[in-house]
């Protein structure tokens, strides 16, 4: 989606404080964000070469995408003995998908668990045979 002439730079600070926190304050993470790449790329205002600049807080994530508080992922804990979340639930025949449903955030997790959803609706040899028939 980027012209081959030009870069993305997608920067993430993981936030452990509560939801409370002011629009004012998410703006001042993305200060800290910004002094971390003029550090890293030792030029003084990074943000200033940027020809789009975005920004996305949990506020975001709860607006675009619906999420309780903003955030995704599964929430699991470890003190209850919870493991990974598969995309079987305990109702028959329902299978769970999604950035909520297998750990880590965004696409790539939304992708893992429709291939887990997938392969717990046939088996793996079928996929084989499946992706051999389309030529994959
Ligand atoms: C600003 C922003 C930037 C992002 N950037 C990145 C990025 O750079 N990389 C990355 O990997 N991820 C990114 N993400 C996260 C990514 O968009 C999500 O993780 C992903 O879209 C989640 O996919 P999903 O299928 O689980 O849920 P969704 O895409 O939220 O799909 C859920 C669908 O269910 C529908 N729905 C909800 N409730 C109901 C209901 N009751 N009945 C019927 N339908 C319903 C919704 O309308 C929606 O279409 C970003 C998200 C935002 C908001």
């Amino acid at each position: 989606m980027v012209p081959s002439f030009r870069s993305i730079l997608s920067l993430s600070l993981r936030l452990t404080h509560t939801y409370t926190l002011t629009l004012s304050l998410f703006l001042c993470f993305k200060q800290v964000l910004w002094n971390a790449v003029a550090k890293a790329l030792e030029v003084e205002d990074p943000e200033s070469l940027c020809e789009v600049s975005m920004v996305g807080t949990p506020l975001t994530h709860e607006r675009f995408l619906r999420r309780s508080y903003g955030t995704y992922g599964p929430a699991l804990k470890a003190a209850n003995g919870q493991t990974l979340p598969f995309a079987q639930t305990k109702v028959e025949n329902l299978l769970c998908t999604g950035d909520s449903t297998f750990p880590g955030i965004g696409l790539p997790a939304v992708a893992a668990s429709g291939m887990l959803a997938a392969n717990t609706l046939t088996s793996v040899t079928n996929h084989l045979e499946m992706l051999e028939k389309i030529g994959l």
